[in-house]
């Protein structure tokens, strides 16, 4: 089947870090410049600089920067001390790391299901793992929920839930840092939040790095000492398990250049994500709902499509006319050959038919409403 169809001019970009550039490149050479001239590539100023940033901007008491996603995630498991024979609940739809931490410590992710609405970890999930933990006498710890797509989890439910049961909550915030519940900011809904800095998230940097945020003083200084292999007082003084967990100087001054335009980013993409719910009102695919009292940082625009729509043709087609797509994630963490030793809450079938149906459409705060009718057309195209 030959379908003529019309590419636009500026070949698409599922995430635009082009366009960034061309508003603060000057900004992030010159502070890149800034570290060369110094020459404190590892724990530089910026570093420093940039966890006070942190603070100030999600409200939270201490960040931690370090090298990645999931090495936060790590962190964060450290320092609660997963060992064998302890379990964290975890959400089976959500990317590979969410779960890696607890496992490669020996402990046992207990996946739960999502809820449809906000593609995040169901209490109600929840509440049927934390009876698989108890069934296969196993210590269950906390829950680890993640803010999937830019919007974070019922973190008020969450945190009322592991309190009555003694429990923590950890928030994977990869994809949802700089958005809120109410007045709170990501960083501040859970006892622990991690995020990542990889390009593609909402804040990124030109290569890996992540932090973690909480308000407890004893948690912060245990996650600096794993950060630098478990120091004490004195750098050669061990006192703990740790990991080479640290940003780079020159990632750092990249960020707080970005840092200094997310806020503005944020409400573009937050316009760009009214743009496509106005512009998809007919379409048969279900939009994305931002709960009551909650925003998103948008890392993605999700649909879910229609039962009958053949994913795989429909990406093709959009290919072929210039529109990248992207599917996040075929196959959910419980359906993973490396995790059929892990138990789950029941069958998860919201996680099931999300990893079969959802699509996400470029999203970046640099999209013109041009673009984002010619998607919206191609999709039409197809499902029409
Ligand atoms: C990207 C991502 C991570 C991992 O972050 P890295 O910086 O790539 O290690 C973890 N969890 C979620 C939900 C993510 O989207």
């Amino acid at each position: 089947m030959t379908n003529a169809v019309e590419v636009p001019v500026k070949p698409m970009a599922f995430i635009d870090l082009v366009a960034q550039q061309r508003r603060i490149g000057v900004q992030i050479r010159a502070a890149i410049e800034r570290v060369l001239t110094h020459g404190k590539y590892i724990m530089g100023p910026e570093v420093a600089e940039l966890e006070q940033q942190l603070c100030a901007f999600s409200g939270a008491k201490h960040a931690i920067s370090c090298s990645s996603g999931t090495d936060a995630l790590l962190m964060a498991m450290m320092v609660y001390d997963i060992k064998p024979g302890d379990a964290v609940i975890v959400p089976s739809f959500t990317f590979p790391a969410t779960q890696e931490a607890v496992a490669i410590l020996g402990g046992t992710p207990i996946f739960v299901d999502v809820d449809p609405s906000d593609f995040n970890i169901a209490p109600q999930s929840v509440v049927d793992g934390m009876a698989v933990a108890k069934s296969m006498g196993l210590d269950l710890k906390g829950i680890l929920g993640v803010g999937l797509y830019g919007q974070p989890a019922d973190y008020e439910g969450l945190q009322a839930l592991a309190e009555s049961h003694g429990l923590w909550v950890v928030d994977d915030a990869a994809q949802s840092f700089g958005a809120r519940i109410g007045s709170k900011r990501v960083g501040c809904l859970a006892d622990v939040t991690t995020t990542s800095f990889f390009p593609a998230k909402p804040l990124g940097c030109y290569g890996d790095g992540g932090c973690v945020l909480t308000n407890d003083d004893n948690l912060a200084d245990r996650m600096r000492s794993i950060r630098v292999h478990g120091k004490g007082a004195d750098k050669y003084d061990i006192v703990r398990l740790g990991v080479n967990g640290r940003m780079d100087t020159i990632q750092a001054a990249i960020l707080s250049e970005k840092l200094k335009i997310f806020e503005d980013e944020l409400l573009s993409r937050n316009k760009a994500a009214e743009v496509y719910h106005d512009l998809l009102a007919k379409a048969p695919v279900q939009r994305p709902q931002i709960v009551a009292g909650r925003t998103s940082s948008w890392a993605q625009y999700t649909v879910i499509l229609p039962e009958q729509c053949d994913r795989d043709r429909l990406q093709a087609n959009m290919k072929a006319a210039g529109v990248p797509t992207m599917v996040y994630y075929p196959r959910p963490l419980h359906k993973q050959p490396a995790n059929e030793a892990y138990p789950c809450a029941g069958d998860l079938p919201v996680s099931e038919l999300l990893s079969s149906r959802v699509l996400s459409l470029p999203m970046h705060p640099y999209l013109e409403r041009s673009q984002q009718e010619y998607v919206v057309e191609q999709l039409l195209k197809y499902l029409n």
